[in-house]
């Protein structure tokens, strides 16, 4: 089969023919993938960043965020059947590990990462752990569940600070996660949602303001201000993997407000002193735990958050590296691979 293979340090990616995957262990399942999202760590991985390479067991196939039809089940697999349309948790954990057991499946100590360690979705088939497996309804398309995965980021932020009704909202990064965010956050009721960004981020800011969302380019402190009555916002998500945004936070966040880090960023210089005068709680958010894909699932077989905006291209096989290229330089938002075609 044809597949997207990072075959080794540097820039790139190629497609490549590889074996088609097969069912080793009895808990494993086949899936035809449908669709496969373009994540920004699947950027960083293109771009050959040491940080994300480290520990991939190179060559391996991209892809991580996947949505198809269950080919094949391993003899141990009682919970799904052939024909079970399901999407992937990347994560796959271990189940044995003391966070395993603990139930936080999101720290396993011992899982492997799909497209990452082991071989991914951004091919026609695909292996994965039956554990790994959430159904989702006939109603979905592929496509959009394809964006569940990012949306279960997002929603992870919200189990680590809940927002009431009425509550003001500033996310920072108006890539697919912090725009995601920013619709649970409309969705829940935020009297008041800034998303903040930069220069080069105009097309996806207007985007977001199509979705409800209050565009932010220039001041950000004023602006925020100006939207949340001069208080400040009552929680901050840093969806941004920036440099400076912890600092931008705890300035953006009211006294008793909270702040969660979504984005993975560099070195950050923040005075602690601002934080402890405003009572600020400061949280990480790392992935999405089995509750987190219930209520994306969910939230969008309900209708309650519509990701079709966000995905700004679909794509095949053939035409990952320009997509790759097209996201480096920042245009569109959601790419969606279809190995298979389109639906
Ligand atoms: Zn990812
Ligand atoms: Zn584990």
């Amino acid at each position: 089969m044809r597949a997207i293979l990072k075959s080794g340090p540097g820039r790139g990616v190629e497609l490549a023919e590889c074996p088609s995957p097969k069912l080793v262990g009895a808990q494993d399942v086949m899936l035809e993938v449908s669709a496969c999202g373009i994540c920004g760590s699947d950027v960083q991985c293109y771009l050959g960043e040491e940080r994300h390479l480290a520990g991939m067991p190179l060559p391996v196939i991209l892809g991580h965020e996947v949505a198809g039809t269950i080919l094949e089940v391993g003899g141990d697999v009682v919970d799904f059947v052939p024909g079970d349309r399901v999407v992937v948790e990347s994560l796959a954990p271990c189940g044995g590990c003391e966070f395993c057991r603990l139930g936080m499946f999101n720290h396993c100590e011992r899982g492997t990462r799909l497209g990452h360690t082991v071989d991914g979705g951004m091919a026609p088939l695909v292996a994965v752990p039956g554990s790994a497996l959430f159904r989702i309804p006939d109603s979905l398309r592929f496509d959009h569940a394809a964006v569940l995965k990012p949306l279960g980021v997002a929603l992870r932020a919200f189990e680590r600070a809940p927002l009431q009704p009425g509550e003001t909202v500033a996310v920072i990064g108006p890539g697919t996660v912090g725009l995601l965010a920013g619709m649970i956050a409309r969705a829940s009721g935020a009297a008041a949602i800034a998303i903040i960004g930069l220069e080069r981020d105009r097309g996806r800011l207007e985007l977001a303001a199509s979705l409800g969302l209050t565009p932010v380019i220039d001041d950000p402190l004023d602006a925020v201000r100006e939207l949340t009555g001069g208080r400040g916002s009552h929680l901050t998500i840093d969806a941004s993997g920036g440099t400076g945004t912890l600092g931008l936070s705890v300035e953006l966040t009211r006294p008793g407000g909270s702040i969660v880090l979504l984005g993975i960023s560099g070195e950050e210089r923040v005075s602690p002193a601002a934080a402890i005068m405003k009572e600020l709680s400061i949280h990480g958010s790392l992935t999405r735990q089995p509750g987190t894909w219930q209520r994306a699932i969910a939230l969008l077989a309900a209708g309650v958050i519509d990701v079709e905006p966000l995905i700004t291209h679909r794509i095949a096989l053939e035409e990952v590296e320009a997509a790759f290229e097209a996201l480096v330089a920042g245009e569109g938002v959601k790419y969606v691979l279809e190995p298979n075609g389109g639906s």
